[in-house]
């Protein structure tokens, strides 16, 4: 099974991404996760991306497409993948389905978690992540028991530079300029699922699974 999850910055992508590819087996691909890596990494493709990312604009087409359809490569990606945060316009739509269509395969489902704008800028301005395992807290209604600390894993958590207010307002006209049009094109293929993404982490993964068909979600 291949998905997409379609959204904007802050609405949950990642952390839904990450409990569904659990709950289904699936393997879980997201672009920004790998761009951040590799510049903290100091990579090659990191020293590319990094300018990229403190403006809060894409990675041009050439060195994301690549690098997602390398990382679709592994053999984990076998049985199904994720796709959190990719496809971001209708250029790397299109290369990811010649690529898929080259294996015989196709996008079963895409996932569109809808956000309304001020809860977006409200999660976007009070979110900290743990730098080791990627979860994520909110000052406002997730804070974790030790300030500074993951509660999962004692990791250290941090604000991602790109959340300070000037850039998300220059992601979230990304979207809506770029990805946005990406829904109507989705819908057109029959291929779209709207899931209210105004709830708990659980409510949200629970209402994204019914979706899917994949019956009854049982938190573990
Ligand atoms: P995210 O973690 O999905 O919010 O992505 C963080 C940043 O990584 C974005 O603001 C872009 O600079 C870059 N990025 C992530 N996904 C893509 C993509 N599909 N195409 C281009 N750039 C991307």
């Amino acid at each position: 099974m291949y998905l997409i999850f379609l959204g904007p910055p802050g609405a949950g992508k990642g952390t839904q991404a990450e409990a569904v590819a659990r709950r289904l087996n699936l393997a879980h691909i997201a672009p920004g996760d790998l761009f951040r890596q590799a510049v903290e990494q100091g990579t090659e493709l990191g020293l590319k991306a990094k300018s990229y990312l403190e403006k809060g604009v894409l990675v041009p087409d050439g060195i994301t497409i690549k690098m997602v359809l390398e990382r679709l490569e592994a053999p984990d990606c076998e049985a199904g993948v994720i796709f959190d945060g990719f496809p971001r316009n209708l250029e790397q739509a299109k290369a990811l389905e010649q690529a898929l269509a080259k294996e015989s395969k196709v996008i079963d489902k895409v996932i569109y978690i809808k956000v309304s704008q001020e809860e977006l800028v409200r999660r976007l301005s009070g979110r900290w992540l743990c730098r080791h395992c990627q979860a994520v807290y909110n000052i406002i209604d997730s804070a974790p028991k030790i300030w500074g600390k993951c509660d999962k894993c004692g990791g250290e958590l941090y604000q991602r530079p790109d959340d300070a207010p000037e850039t998300v307002k220059k992601r979230l006209e990304v979207y809506a300029a770029e990805t946005a049009p990406l829904i109507d094109y989705y819908a057109r293929s029959g291929k779209l699922l709207e899931v209210d993404g105004e709830a708990s982490v659980e409510e949200v993964t629970r209402r994204i699974v019914a979706a899917l068909g994949k019956g009854e979600y049982v938190a573990r």
